[in-house]
């Protein structure tokens, strides 16, 4: 079998791991084997890939949006009470939360808050290669989705990353229809909520980003107002259309233009809820400058040194606006199943995020590629 091999930062190497072969926990797991048909390169994939991971002990296979197709007859959903066959030779996907089945969150089918959570392709082998070891747990709690004929194999792959983002949207409360949401970040997954935002629930939206190519990938999408903030002052970028609005990178002095503009989207009010879908730590402070009174703020994305740079909040400011911050992270069977409907019925167009496609001994081409935002998600399709 061929798979891309994670050996620590900067080394990720293509090889035969039969004739080399990698030992992991993975290996004793009893469950089920899929073959890979897709596998999409996530920020979280580059960050380690990069810098390594507390999460994460090479030798590893990396990877977790998953679109692979059964090699034996499978039962799943065991632990629901209602289980359900698949055959061998269907598609299906993920979702990479392994859980330990025994900790009070897993009692509560909380599973991606387990006490001793593993994870596809983070604590254990992932989809970067030709087959995965899918432990029995995922099984039983019906972690895994068939795939319809309407989605192709890249698609599906997204559908991990979107189930993330309904999670993250039904742990802070769907937006209402009178709520303004602003999505910060620009990338794959601002988008997702972006659309999520818009096609389901129907409130206006403002996303603020950099790249110009996924700001015009965002007015195709229904943005409602799109902020680009520009590093190079001296530029001048061509306005796509009214609602796209150019300012100079200013998130750190006090009469932001960006802020304005956001005051100006939300007719003075501030957001109602703001996602942080990046992972620059400038986010944060952002997040809380165009904060409304009684407004949800979600850090969905890991930041990138998050000890380093800190959050510093005034709880009076907090208590006195009734503001509520949160987190959210990965996602559980129920949002993958609702992720693949929306995927299905166009709800939400996943082929819209699919950047470039690279076989898996270009590993390393398609995690740069994610790396320096090029296109939009980087996807894996032959092995
Ligand atoms: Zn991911
Ligand atoms: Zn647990």
């Amino acid at each position: 079998m061929h798979a891309a091999v994670f050996y620590g930062p900067n080394s990720i190497s293509y090889e035969d791991v039969y004739k080399n072969p990698i030992d992991t926990e993975a290996d004793r797991f009893s469950g089920t084997v899929l073959k890979v048909n897709a596998c999409s390169v996530c920020a979280y994939d580059t960050r380690v890939f990069r810098n390594g991971h507390s999460k994460v002990t090479p030798p590893i296979i990396l990877g977790h949006e998953i679109c692979g197709q059964t090699v034996e007859d499978i039962t799943i959903g065991d632990r629901l009470g209602s289980s359900t066959e698949i055959r061998s030779g269907t598609r299906v996907v993920i979702s990479p939360v392994i859980p330990c089945l025994n900790c009070i969150y897993c009692v509560n089918k909380q599973y991606n808050l387990c006490n001793n959570l593993k994870e596809i392709g983070s604590s254990v082998n992932g989809g970067f290669a030709e087959y995965i070891n899918i432990p029995k747990q995922i099984l039983e709690i019906g972690g895994i989705a068939t795939i319809p004929d309407c989605l192709t194999n890249e698609e599906a792959a997204l559908i991990e990353p979107l189930s993330c983002c309904i999670n993250g949207f039904s742990h802070i409360g769907y937006p209402l229809e009178k709520e303004r949401v602003v999505v910060l970040g620009d990338g794959p997954i601002g988008l997702l909520h972006l659309q999520l935002s818009k096609n389901l629930y129907r409130a206006k939206t403002a996303i603020v980003g950099r790249i110009p190519h996924r700001l015009e990938k965002a007015s195709s999408m229904g943005a409602d107002a799109i902020i680009r903030i520009d590093d190079d002052n001296n530029k001048t970028y061509q306005a796509c259309d009214h609602k796209y609005i150019n300012v100079r990178n200013d998130l750190n002095s006090s009469n932001s233009k960006s802020i304005a503009e956001i005051l100006h989207f939300t007719a003075g009010k501030g957001a109602d809820i703001v996602i942080i879908a990046t992972n620059n730590p400038a986010a944060l402070d952002f997040a809380l400058k165009i904060a409304s009174k009684n407004s949800r703020i979600n850090i969905f994305s890991g930041i990138t040194n998050s000890n380093s740079d800190g959050l510093f909040i005034d709880p009076n400011w907090l208590h006195y606006n009734q503001i509520s911050i949160t987190g959210s992270f990965s996602s559980n069977p129920k949002s993958l199943q609702e992720a693949v409907r929306f995927a299905c019925n166009r709800k939400i167009d996943l082929s819209k995020l699919i950047g470039n496609c690279y076989s898996l001994a270009d590993i390393e081409q398609a995690v740069l590629t994610t790396e320096n935002c090029i296109g939009l998600r980087a996807v894996i399709n032959k092995f």
